[in-house]
């Protein structure tokens, strides 16, 4: 059985203690079973990761980071490495997320150098990949994605690619209120899918955790959830708002 997912990521946003508020509301509503079916991942600005590890406790959600450095450490004014968020309790990292290369230009092989350094710091990451609406439009979309993975995931070897958790977000789909349909998100992760497995075997692929982003909420999760290959989502938006962040978690039965 392979994982399922259901991460936060809350972006830009909160105070201090609005994240502090909202995250222990969060913790307070999932019971033991809620989070058994499906791990809960958190992922703050980095700024009150620790803070937030200091108030989770023995909490089963679990903390991801936003982004990391492509470098180790130095002289990087303002940049956060992957030592860093390991040591204040980050266990993954989103990495790739339409935003960062959008508005952060952020290239493939850049890419693959931000995943080298949160693998050697055993950071779990989430790699997000994912068409424009021009893309999609030109019937490209498929291998578009192609691309994404094989231009910054294809030189991990077998061992280091089980690390990395695939997030299928469309960018017309994010913080549009425009989600994917479940047959849009089905066929794209079924592609993703075969495609690592055309790399590195059905077996690895098979157990590989596929998850989908773009304005996900508590009313459409549970038709893309019952996706053969959708092992879970990515959410923004909603995950800002306790009550539904818990009911999109609630629908990973
Ligand atoms: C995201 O940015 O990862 C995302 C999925 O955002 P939203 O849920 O708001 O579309």
């Amino acid at each position: 059985m392979r994982k399922k997912i259901v991460a936060a990521n809350w972006k830009m946003n909160l105070t201090l203690q609005e994240a502090l508020t909202l995250c222990s509301e969060v913790s307070n509503m999932l019971n033991d079973e809620q989070t058994h079916q499906a791990e809960v991942l958190i992922a703050p600005p980095f700024v009150y990761l620790q803070s937030l590890k200091n108030l989770l406790g023995d909490s089963k959600i679990i903390l991801s980071a936003q982004n990391c450095s492509e470098h180790a450490k130095g002289a990087y004014t303002g940049e956060i490495s992957a030592a860093m968020l390991a040591s204040v309790g980050a266990k993954y990292v989103i990495i790739g997320h339409s935003e960062r290369r959008l508005y952060y230009l952020e290239t493939h092989r850049q890419l693959e150098e931000k995943i080298n350094r949160a693998l050697e710091n055993d950071l779990k990451v989430i790699f997000c990949c994912g068409e424009t609406s021009e893309i999609r439009n030109k019937n490209e979309h498929i291998v578009f994605v192609q691309n994404q993975l094989a231009g910054s995931l294809f030189r991990l070897n077998q061992e280091a690619i089980q690390n990395i958790v695939i997030a299928y977000e469309p960018v017309w789909a994010i913080g549009t209120g425009k989600t994917a349909t479940s047959q849009q998100a089905q066929e794209m992760h079924r592609e993703i899918r075969n495609y690592l497995a055309q790399k590195y075997g059905d077996a690895i692929a098979k157990n590989l955790t596929i998850l989908y982003g773009g304005s996900v909420n508590a009313s459409n999760a549970a038709e893309l959830f019952a996706c053969p290959d959708v092992d879970g989502a990515l959410v923004g938006g909603a995950s800002l708002k306790s009550r539904e962040f818990v009911e999109i978690v609630k629908a990973m039965k």
